[in-house]
């Protein structure tokens, strides 16, 4: 059930005892949007507790506060009155679902959730689910202190390719403004941000060299086996190494990350790839969207490409990739 930002304000001020978690795989926005909730409730005079159940890569470490961050265990129990979901549907928080049955508030930005079963508050043209968490803190009459703002511009900056991605508004770039207001150091955070190991960059270079093209140059993907997959912390910006390649439309990464178990992460220019992750049982934005394949990494690019394919109007060319070492464009 849909409920307005006043409805989602006052049900925060009734609350005493607040879990606050975000999905599995976390980014920014659901490390910044829970790191940001947390200090605000807490100044409320709230207890609040933060829990994510899957490991968070080492660039978001520098974020005021993480250190608080818990990973559930098996059978634990979390004493609260209510399970504050943000930037994702309830189906996407791992074991955080067993800690507690309080009932859930949801804030999100994603179209692709309805709010089934739980009550969401969501603004689909948000850049960030930390813009819809600045809002949210001024219905409050919350101080945005320094740290707050670091967490809060971080969502915005990640979710938004730093202000390029078509998602960026001008109200977005005002928010991002005003926090800087706040003590927010914009150099700070991009450049912890873009941080990576030698190892990583190693990473990069066998991503790249894994790279397919499809469909005559409008599609592009990577693809990292189980093997390669373990040389990463994270496989965060390898997309955009190829999202730019001129006259791509949509790239792609799938990435094993058990044996059977294929992430897919998708980017486009044009073509909504959240129908696409959507009827391969995932979900996200019309720009970036994602989903989980339980099959072989052969299998998923066949399963992906096929997708993609009938998104594009492609179904009647060869599907075979060209290594992006042989294409011409
Ligand atoms: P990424 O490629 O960065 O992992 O995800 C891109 C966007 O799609 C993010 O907003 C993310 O939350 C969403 N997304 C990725 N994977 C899934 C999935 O399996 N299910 C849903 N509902 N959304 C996803
Ligand atoms: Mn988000």
């Amino acid at each position: 059930m849909m409920i307005t930002l006043k409805e989602t304000a006052e049900k925060l001020k009734a609350a005493n005892k607040i879990l606050i978690t975000s999905h599995i795989q976390p980014d920014g926005d659901a490390i910044g949007s829970t790191l940001a909730t947390m200090q605000i409730l807490r100044n409320m005079g709230k207890t609040a507790q933060i829990f994510i159940d899957d490991t968070v890569r080492k660039n978001l470490h520098v974020l005021p506060h993480f250190e608080e961050i818990r990973r559930p265990s098996e059978d634990e129990r979390f004493d609260a009155d209510l399970l504050l979901i943000l930037d994702t549907s309830p189906d996407r928080i791992g074991k955080v679902s067993k800690l507690t049955d309080a009932p859930i508030l949801n804030i999100d930005h994603h179209v692709t959730n309805s709010g089934e079963g739980v009550e969401l508050y969501r603004e689909h043209e948000a850049a960030a689910t930390c813009e819809i968490i600045f809002k949210l803190a001024k219905e409050l009459d919350a101080e945005i202190t320094a740290d707050i703002a670091t967490c809060l511009y971080t969502g915005i900056a990640t979710d938004t390719g730093f202000f390029q991605f078509s998602n960026t508004r001008a109200e977005t770039l005002k928010t991002a403004g005003e926090l800087i207001s706040c003590g927010v150091k914009p150099n700070f955070i991009s450049e912890e941000l873009e941080k990576r190991s030698v190892d990583e960059v190693r990473g990069m270079i066998i991503a790249l060299n894994s790279t397919k093209v499809f469909f005559g140059g409008k599609v592009a993907g990577m693809f990292l086996n189980l093997a390669t997959m373990k040389k990463f912390d994270s496989t965060e910006g390898f997309i955009d190494l190829i999202r730019v390649i001129d006259g791509v439309d949509v790239a792609f990464i799938i990435s094993e990350r058990e044996e059977n178990i294929c992430r897919v992460s998708m980017r486009s220019k044009g073509v909504d790839v959240s129908k696409i992750a959507n009827s391969l049982g995932g979900g996200g934005h019309i720009r970036a969207a994602g989903c989980t394949l339980k099959t072989s990494l052969d299998d998923a690019q066949k399963i992906l490409i096929a997708a993609i394919a009938k998104a594009i109007n492609a179904e009647n060319l060869p599907c075979e990739g060209v290594a992006l070492a042989d294409f011409e464009q």
